[in-house]
């Protein structure tokens, strides 16, 4: 999960059609409408994360549909069966996440929070929504005090940490809750984290053996593990696949990297090219 920032409100979203729509939502307290997911929408949530599920960071498609999740549930919370859902926040823009079909349905209509449970703001005397008390870093929402990280409010690398063998775990309560509402530490996501180190370590590793076969001389190897660095660099871009573990292998690159080579000799080498890369 990485952070990102949302602009580019959908007009669908604000079409009269869409507003009529919640205003009869709002009138009988429940839940109905497709705008949502209205193709415009989910361009729109497309193009701002990057194609990615905004849980787990697969890239969605072409193997799945991307789904638009709602980050607070539109109809129920299995946390509060009493509540009816957030039915006025169902076509709410910052409520709108891109999601993958897995996390979608591990995370359901699950909603934990740590304050109190926020019902639908008074109307404005027009009738319409308070659209100030809609948004997730305003109160009432904020005052949930929500268990689980919204990537569009929240600095989310404040809250994950990994291990070079693919696995993550919370850094913080809220983390480790999100973790596991939305499966976030599936077999399979630690089996593709550590063959990403695992590949980058074996065309490292394929570096210093045509070094120590003569197929390369020293300078040649320095300026291959500097082009070789800089590529896991690049992979720490938002739009790439897994960036948020792609950014924490390279922070912590001693463990991720030097302490998995092989011999001494090759450890000091990629010592040398990430001090002269990043200084020491
Ligand atoms: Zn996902």
């Amino acid at each position: 999960m990485i952070s990102v920032s949302k602009n580019r409100k959908p007009r669908i979203l604000d079409s009269d059609n869409c507003l009529e729509r919640i205003r009869l939502n709002v009138i009988r307290e429940e839940f109905e409408g497709t705008y949502y997911k209205h193709r415009d929408v989910l361009q729109a949530l497309e193009g701002i994360y990057h194609g990615k599920c905004g849980y787990c960071e697969s890239i969605i498609r072409p193997v799945a549909t991307p789904q638009v999740d709602h980050f607070r549930p539109k109809s129920k919370v299995k946390e509060a069966l009493n509540h009816p859902g957030y039915y006025w926040l169902g076509h709410e823009w910052s409520n709108l996440i891109l999601a993958c079909p897995a996390c979608n349905n591990a995370k359901s209509s699950h909603f934990p929070i740590n304050g109190s449970r926020a019902v639908m703001p008074p109307l404005l005397p027009d009738g319409n929504l308070d659209t100030n008390r809609c948004l997730p870093d305003c109160s009432p929402l904020r005052d949930e005090e929500p268990e689980l990280i919204h990537p569009e409010v929240e600095d989310t690398t404040n809250h994950f940490r990994f291990s070079p063998n693919g696995s993550i775990e919370g850094i913080t309560r809220r983390g480790a809750a999100t973790i596991e509402t939305c499966k976030l530490n599936r077999r399979s996501f630690d089996l593709f984290r550590k063959r990403i180190i695992d590949d980058d370590l074996a065309l490292a590793n394929l570096l210093y053996v045509s070094y120590i076969e003569g197929l390369i001389v020293q300078e040649q190897l320095s300026s291959l593990l500097k082009l070789w660095l800089n590529k896991i660099v690049n992979k720490c871009k938002p739009q790439v696949e897994y960036s948020l573990f792609q950014c924490y292998a390279l922070k912590h690159f001693d463990k991720f990297y030097i302490n998995q080579l092989p011999t001494e000799s090759q450890r000091s080498e990629m010592q040398k090219v990430y001090e002269a890369v990043f200084g020491a």
